[in-house]
């Protein structure tokens, strides 16, 4: 989806929670004057008030009639909300409520897109992402120490502490603050299974979180790149360097080009740059990345906690 198209989803997104806003409070309205009628009539009050504000615009001693008239309509709205809280009703449950106080779901301040709108515009790129990856399967709840019960008992627990792990960087995520994972070992020891689980965890939370295998991620920017032109920065790459979380899973098994490993690193040095959280996991060895990716990427990349999986393949003993 083009950086344009992302941007008109969002908004109308926005637009509709700001319809959504109006026409609840039109229905909060209904219901209390339908349950408690003294309020049609302040409401009436109310509504002459503003009427005797926009004659006075015209008439004479402008200010005063003005002052009055302010007066009255704010004492009618104090009486109204002393009839909602008397009636076990918030005193602001007739207001508008918009879900962004910074906005007013309109997605500017000042003529700036809010950040309501930049998540919006992040949270459909990820959609668009993570289509075709089995993030519904894999939760957290959905792991089982079992498949490691062979396991020698320090590599046990070292595969527990993995858990516990990844499920509090869920449960603690804060994509400014949040550091870098980097998960190897062989294939079918939960790698996956856990990036995943902490990917629903944080796309339930709004977070945008995307997901992919190396391969398929450099194969779209692959595509974008020599589709549009050298000199422009692609849609994807750009949704890639601002996503709150990035995961690339099955680093190191995409084909080894100057392209892919310039992009890679491209993403990689971007993103620590920015402290933008990512979480990599991969077959190769520490050495094994050095000798792929060389020493600017490996040195990148220590900076994460490197989580060492142990065990068989979970999914031939699942067969
Ligand atoms: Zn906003």
């Amino acid at each position: 989806m083009l950086r344009e198209q992302l941007f008109n989803e969002a908004f109308s997104r926005i637009q509709a929670r700001r319809q959504a806003a109006r026409l609840q409070q039109e229905q909060r309205t209904e219901q209390i004057r339908r349950e408690i009628p003294e309020t049609a009539e302040l409401d009436r009050q109310l509504r002459n008030t503003c009427l005797a504000i926009f004659q006075a615009a015209n008439g004479e001693d402008r200010a005063a009639r003005l002052k009055t008239v302010e007066q009255q309509s704010r004492q009618a709205e104090d009486m109204l909300r002393r009839i909602l809280t008397a009636h076990g009703y918030p005193a602001d449950y007739l207001d508008l409520h918009f879900s962004c106080t910074a906005c007013d779901d309109t997605g500017f301040v000042d003529g700036v897109p809010c950040t309501c709108l930049k998540q919006e515009i992040g949270r459909i790129g990820a959609e668009q992402l993570n289509q075709h990856s089995q993030l519904a399967l894999c939760r957290f709840d959905t792991f089982s120490m079992h498949y490691y019960r062979d396991l020698p008992p320090e590599q046990y627990s070292a595969m527990e502490q993995i858990f516990l792990r990844c499920r509090s960087y869920a449960e603690e995520f804060d994509p400014e603050t949040s550091g870098n994972l980097l998960m190897t070992g062989a294939t079918g020891l939960g790698k996956t299974h856990l990036s995943l689980s902490i990917a629903s965890v944080l796309l339930e939370q709004g977070y945008s979180v995307i997901y992919d295998a190396a391969g398929n991620l450099l194969h779209m920017l692959n595509q974008e790149y020599f589709s549009r032109g050298q000199s422009e920065q692609s849609d994807t790459l750009s949704l890639l360097l601002e996503c709150d979380l990035l995961i690339i899973d099955d680093f190191g098994t995409e084909f080894d080009t100057q392209f892919n490993r310039s992009m890679l690193y491209t993403l990689i040095n971007g993103r620590i740059n920015a402290r933008k959280p990512m979480i990599l996991s991969t077959n190769l060895s520490l050495a094994e990345i050095q000798a792929q990716y060389g020493e600017r990427v490996l040195s990148r990349l220590l900076s994460a906690s490197v989580f060492q999986f142990y065990g068989t393949d979970i999914r031939m003993r699942k067969r």
